[in-house]
């Protein structure tokens, strides 16, 4: 009788332990989410704030510097997109060349 009543108080305690963790690991992943959802928006308008204001310098292998880039179509600005580049005249995809020597960048 005695060793059943230490079981039933094992289990239970047991069981408030795996709750209590079960809170603490679902708090921390709220927190983490949260804290990720500020990082991605601020990272976000950072992009769109500072980055999309300046024009994006890139190393001429041909210029031996940093120059800026423009659109092989208008010699306009490019939007830079992941893999691509969009002029910013004709809104066109295009290739990014050196403002300078007007030779491709990559
Ligand atoms: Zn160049
Ligand atoms: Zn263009």
């Amino acid at each position: 009788m005695g060793e059943a009543l230490y079981w039933v108080l094992r289990l239970a305690s047991l069981q408030i332990d795996e709750d209590e963790g079960g809170d603490m690991v679902c708090s921390y992943l709220i927190i983490l989410g949260v804290i990720l959802l500020v990082l991605y928006v601020a990272l976000y308008l950072y992009n769109k704030v500072v980055v999309g204001k300046r024009v994006k310098q890139h190393p001429c292998k041909f210029c031996g510097h940093m120059v800026n880039a423009v659109s092989h179509c208008c010699a306009a600005p490019v939007e830079e997109k992941f893999m691509a580049a969009k002029c910013s005249k004709c809104g066109k995809q295009t290739r990014t060349v050196c403002a300078t020597c007007k030779r491709d960048l990559y």
